[in-house]
């Protein structure tokens, strides 16, 4: 025969009283919360679905940019730099662009993509309903490469355990990639590869769309540029769609 709940906390309740026991905690002792510390770096396979509290993650990534305004891992930067040059964007950001290094006039004013670059960059975002304070901005590199040269490897290898874990905290949807250096670091692609644009990929676990840089477009002329600008914009919407926001005029 089967007692039911009632019945059998009845029972329970008296063998306590039985016992001598006379009273009863109004709830149970909850175990003490413990402090989720961020990863140092994004997982090689899917990121974690659970991202810590936005405002731990704030606080994380300001110790992140105090950190790295006082590195001297690249001696050439190092010295050469006015200023290392983190990042700007919401925590929140769904999309995250990602560029090579600063150069002169993001060295300057110590935001990424400032100047002519910046302001192509705002159109391309504005053609697709975004605001620069809509998406996260960043580079593979913190600091300028004397004379905007090409970053050195090593140099990227410095610098790859802070963009890992301010990507960790920022924890994109998707990242777009502006630029083939950029796009070949992120993905440790060959130089010979073909073009990594027109696809998508993943990186740390993160969807990656490749595609020109604004600085290469605005060095194009007549049916290349416009051939090109066409194209980035294939490259946007894709970027969109992985995002799962709109598509002006879809
Ligand atoms: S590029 Fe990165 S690793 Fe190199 S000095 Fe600047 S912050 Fe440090």
């Amino acid at each position: 025969m089967t007692t039911s709940p009632q019945l059998q906390l009845r029972q329970r309740l008296e063998s306590l009283r039985a016992a001598g026991v006379e009273f009863l905690p109004r709830t149970l002792p909850l175990p003490t919360p413990v402090a989720i510390a961020a990863p140092r770096s994004l997982p090689t396979k899917a990121v974690e679905p659970v991202a810590a509290p936005i405002d731990t993650r704030r606080v994380a990534l300001d110790l992140l940019a105090k950190e790295i305004a006082s590195c001297n891992l690249c001696p050439e930067l190092f010295a050469t730099r006015t200023q290392t040059v983190f990042g700007t964007g919401p925590l929140d950001a769904d999309i995250c662009f990602i560029g090579e290094a600063p150069a002169a006039d993001e060295d300057r004013h110590g935001t990424p993509f400032a100047g002519v670059v910046g302001q192509l960059l705002d159109k391309i975002l504005a053609k697709c309903g975004l605001r620069r304070e809509d998406v996260y901005l960043l580079n593979i590199l913190k600091c300028r490469p004397p004379g905007n040269r090409l970053p050195e490897p090593i140099e990227c290898m410095n610098c790859e355990p802070f963009l890992l874990r301010q990507l960790d905290l920022i924890r994109p949807k998707v990242i777009c990639c502006l630029g083939a250096v950029a796009a070949r670091y992120l993905l440790k692609a060959s130089v010979n590869e073909t073009p990594l644009r027109g696809a998508s990929y993943m990186a740390y676990g993160v969807p990656v769309v490749c595609t020109y840089h604004p600085l290469y477009l605005l060095e194009l002329t007549g049916e290349a540029e416009a051939r090109a600008k066409w194209e980035c914009w294939d490259d946007m919407k894709m970027v969109l769609r992985k995002a799962r926001r709109p598509v002006p005029g879809e």
